[in-house]
């Protein structure tokens, strides 16, 4: 298969006509001998990414995937268009596993899929080191990424790789990887030379829908039965308990359901796989445990029972949807229960504080996206520091606008008081001090004696951490990843400050009887905020007065 250029293995060994997005240059990359990070959605076509180059090299090309499950299938696909592959993990008899390495030592596989903890073992490094290898490829890098909802401790091993085969090529791909992911996996893989190919994670066809739970079997039943009658389709819940009785109600209700999730026998697993990728209509009701590398072009949509814990599990996990182009819709239902119940298994999870304090805000930033009321894909993006320039039009928010308070002084109190405690601290000491609370480090710091102390007890402390959360998911807010969380001021913030805008936020549904209760006695609306105006007219003439910046509102003087 060598000699030929990578546009002709692509005509004549898949059948397609031209490179889509980066993927020409990411062969062109490892042709040449070097080392490419791609980020590129899900069915954005990593594959041929590594697969073309691997025909055109001399050798073999290694590919590490934590998927054993669709090994066997994508490798007969392989088979099917002419290409010598094969694949070595657990599930192959020790003759099958013979035959295999011999192939690859004879120089008779153009690919070679291999489960990361086989690829470790001294046997196969062995018998790499004996064959001849055109490139390793590592496919689903974010694996790497101890902070991420996949990882897999094998996967920190890789880097043996980079320094056994110092010549070989490799390739890192993944579809979710936010800018933290993306530096963990260029650290750990030792990739720092590597070239990086980021594509936009724009899912143009995917419409995001993300509604407050009041009655979610209801709300799920009539988006099948009048949106998506006879269409494929995935439902994400958190427990397996929830995935069984989902299923079998939906049964019951005359909608084709098969349950998925780890606990089940392996059979009845691969079955209800098998059936979901070969039968059309299938609703697929599964944890997390589903998904993750499976290619059905025509799953239409998602939907979320329950809250993912982080904003790269919800675009990974909708990500499957209209993989073919077509219009898809994402429907996330979630509740505040959703939030104390992950907050438990985050609190129960193995790990130290430090992975805990990073697992709470990536949850938090979740939150965030669910409750901003500008457009759902922008924010996404953002968020994969990505850039779309317009509203798209498309998702809930934009389709219809939700009901919004105008929450200007709120917000201008909030990043006042951030500012004022010299952006050292997270959300909850925040909104402490602004809430007056009399707690004891409270006193220790002294911040009684700061002008913002108290000063915005008319919001309760949940409605607070919203405004908090909206504010970071708008991009007025950083959250400081490498320390306690502390937030900090953006540069988008000044205008604000200054007066100069106007915010609206998501107002919240008080309907469940225990958030009315946490509301303070006297009830103040937020849009209502008759002692801030009058404070706020006193407040210019001070602060010109005593020459601090115009940006910054509060001043001691205006509070005593
Ligand atoms: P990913 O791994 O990025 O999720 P895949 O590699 O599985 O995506 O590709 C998704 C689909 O797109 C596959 O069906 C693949 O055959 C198809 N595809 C990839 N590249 C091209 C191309 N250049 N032209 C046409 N189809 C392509
Ligand atoms: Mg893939």
């Amino acid at each position: 298969m060598t000699n030929s250029t990578p546009l002709a293995v692509l005509e004549h060994v898949f059948g397609y006509h031209q490179f889509r997005g980066n993927q020409a240059a990411v062969i062109d990359t490892l042709v040449a001998g070097d080392d490419a990070l791609v980020l590129m959605p899900t069915g954005g076509g990593k594959s041929l990414c590594y697969q073309i180059p691997s025909l055109v090299r001399e050798g073999t090309g290694v590919i590490i995937s934590p998927l054993i499950a669709l090994m066997q299938d994508q490798v007969s696909a392989l088979e099917e268009l002419g290409v010598r592959a094969g694949y070595l993990n657990s599930t192959l008899s020790s003759q099958q596993v013979w035959q295999t390495e011999l192939a690859l030592q004879r120089g008779e596989l153009d690919l070679l899929y291999v489960a990361p903890e086989r690829l470790l073992q001294e046997r196969t490094l062995d018998l790499l080191h004996n064959s001849r290898i055109a490139l390793f490829a590592i496919d689903e890098a974010h694996c790497v990424a101890q902070w991420g909802h996949d990882f897999r401790a094998d996967y920190l091993r890789l880097d043996i790789l980079h320094r056994v085969f110092p010549q070989v090529p490799r390739i890192a791909l993944t579809a979710t990887a936010d800018v933290r992911t993306r530096a963990e996996i260029i650290e750990r893989l030792g990739l720092a030379e590597a070239r990086q190919f980021i594509s936009g994670f724009d899912r143009p066809n995917i419409q995001y829908r993300i509604q407050q739970k009041n009655n979610p079997r209801q709300q799920l039943l009539r988006f099948l039965r009048e949106e998506q009658k006879d269409n494929a389709g995935i439902v994400y819940c958190l427990s397996r308990n929830k995935v069984e009785q989902t299923a079998a109600w939906l049964c019951g209700e005359g909608i084709e359901a098969l349950p998925y999730h780890a606990g089940l026998p392996a059979e009845t697993r691969a079955a209800n796989q098998h059936r979901f990728l070969r039968e059309e209509g299938l609703v697929m009701v599964a944890t997390i445990a589903f998904g993750m590398g499976i290619d059905k072009p025509d799953v239409r949509f998602v939907a979320h029972l329950d809250l993912p814990k982080s904003i790269e599990a919800y675009y990974q996990e909708t990500g499957r949807a209209g993989r073919d182009g077509q219009a898809a819709t994402a429907l996330l239902l979630y509740g505040l229960e959703d939030v104390v119940k992950l907050r438990q298994m985050m609190g129960n999870s193995e790990g130290n504080e430090q992975f805990k304090r990073h697992e709470q805000q990536r949850l938090q930033a979740m939150l965030g996206l669910c409750e901003i009321t500008t457009c759902r894909r922008q924010t996404l993006l953002r968020y994969f520091g990505d850039n779309l320039d317009e509203p798209c039009g498309n998702c809930d928010c934009c389709l219809t606008p939700p009901e919004t308070w105008d929450a200007t002084e709120a917000v201008r109190m909030a990043l006042s008081c951030v500012y004022r405690t010299n952006q050292r601290f997270g959300a909850n000491h925040v909104i402490d001090v602004l809430r007056g609370s009399e707690n004891e480090r409270l006193m220790s710091l002294g911040h009684n004696h700061v002008s913002t102390y108290g000063i915005g007890k008319h919001l309760s402390a949940d409605e607070w951490r919203s405004v908090f959360r909206q504010l970071v998911a708008r991009g007025y807010l950083d959250v400081d990843p490498d320390g306690y969380g502390s937030l900090q001021l953006n540069d988008g913030c000044r205008a604000m400050l200054r007066g100069e805008e106007t915010i609206r936020m998501r107002r919240e549904s008080r309907t469940t009887g225990q958030q009315q209760s946490r509301r303070p006695a006297v009830d103040i609306a937020p849009e209502d905020l008759g002692l801030w105006h009058a404070l706020r007219a006193c407040r210019k003439t001070l602060a010109e007065a005593q020459g601090v910046p115009p940006y910054v509102i509060f001043h001691d003087a205006t509070l005593r």
